[in-house]
């Protein structure tokens, strides 16, 4: 890891580029990546972290990767603050950030996808058709270029993470998966990149889905195995709020209680579990999970 405060962080923008710097590593320098889609938040940093603690060399890449949003996503409102993002890293002492052009990354006649099966079938994967299939097929690509030692991800996005931890599993890549707990806001909510797209009311109510989990996680330390009453409890803790001026109404996408081993629905908690969930507050999408016991 650099120095930290005032050491420029080298920006790689092409492939051959990365391919050229990953070629220069020394042979006994550990690598460990962090794979973002940049509006770079504590959340972020956290997982570099704990990166920059574990190995010698951090790269971050910063990559808005339209292969996992669906027509109607906000590929195109996501945030872009490069810049912020750029200093964020030089602070944090990471040593390079790849950064490709959107047009550079996928050739033009790409046809090649990389899907796990079944861990996508409820949660995330019911509701955005296609978006491991893009997750995997980016993380894949990316692994081949930077051939880190380890990468890190966040267990926000708990589906995201056990899927790509098959998929490293499955496909013999020969790297470790650090799994790094959530970063949240005093009030419990998440952070996200997605968070700045809601006004300070919804992000109040949007306060309750970590209440929620969290009242659902005591009634199960209490004894509570059944997952209707818990996912109940959840719901009776969300805040929706009123019907909005728009027609994107907030509502819930789903609440569910999972395996962790196969991610598919339990009716009694008899082994490890995620409770999980999505909401809309009007277009803005959120999740959020916790992992029990
Ligand atoms: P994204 O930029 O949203 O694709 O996220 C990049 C990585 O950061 C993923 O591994 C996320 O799971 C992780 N991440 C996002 N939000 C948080 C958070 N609040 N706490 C910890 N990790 C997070």
């Amino acid at each position: 890891m650099g120095e930290g405060l005032g050491v420029r962080v080298l920006v790689l923008r092409s492939l051959s580029d990365l391919r050229q710097w990953r070629d220069a590593v020394p042979h006994g320098k550990s690598v460990g990546f962090v794979p973002t889609m940049g509006a770079l938040h504590a959340g972020h940093m956290k997982l570099i972290e704990e990166c920059g603690k574990d190995v010698d060399l951090t790269i971050v890449s910063i990559f808005v990767n339209p292969l996992q949003f669906g027509p109607n996503e906000d590929l195109a409102r996501y945030p872009r603050p490069f810049e912020q993002d750029q200093k964020l890293c030089e602070q944090a002492g990471v040593d390079v950030i790849f950064a490709p052009e959107s047009s550079g990354f996928y050739s033009v006649d790409h046809a090649t996808y990389c899907d796990v099966e079944g861990l996508d079938r409820y949660l995330c994967g019911a509701s955005r058709p296609g978006h491991f299939r893009g997750v995997c097929t980016v993380v894949l690509k990316l692994f081949n270029l930077v051939q880190p030692h380890r990468a890190y991800f966040g267990k926000k996005d708990i589906q995201q993470a056990l899927i790509l931890r098959k998929m490293v599993a499955d496909l013999s890549l020969n790297l470790e998966m650090v799994l790094v707990d959530t970063v949240r806001e005093p009030s419990g909510l998440a952070l996200s990149s997605r968070n700045g797209y809601l006004s300070d009311e919804d992000k109040q109510r949007a306060a309750s889905l970590y209440r929620g989990l969290s009242t659902a996680r005591s009634a199960y330390q209490n004894g509570e195995r059944n997952s209707e009453i818990l996912k109940s409890i959840i719901r009776n803790e969300m805040d929706l709020g009123s019907v909005r001026a728009d027609d994107s109404p907030n509502r819930i996408d789903y609440i569910e209680i999972v395996s962790q081993s196969k991610l598919e629905p339990i009716i009694i908690i008899d082994q490890p579990a995620v409770m999980a969930l999505a909401v809309y507050y009007g277009k803005t999408r959120l999740i959020d999970n916790i992992l029990i016991p």
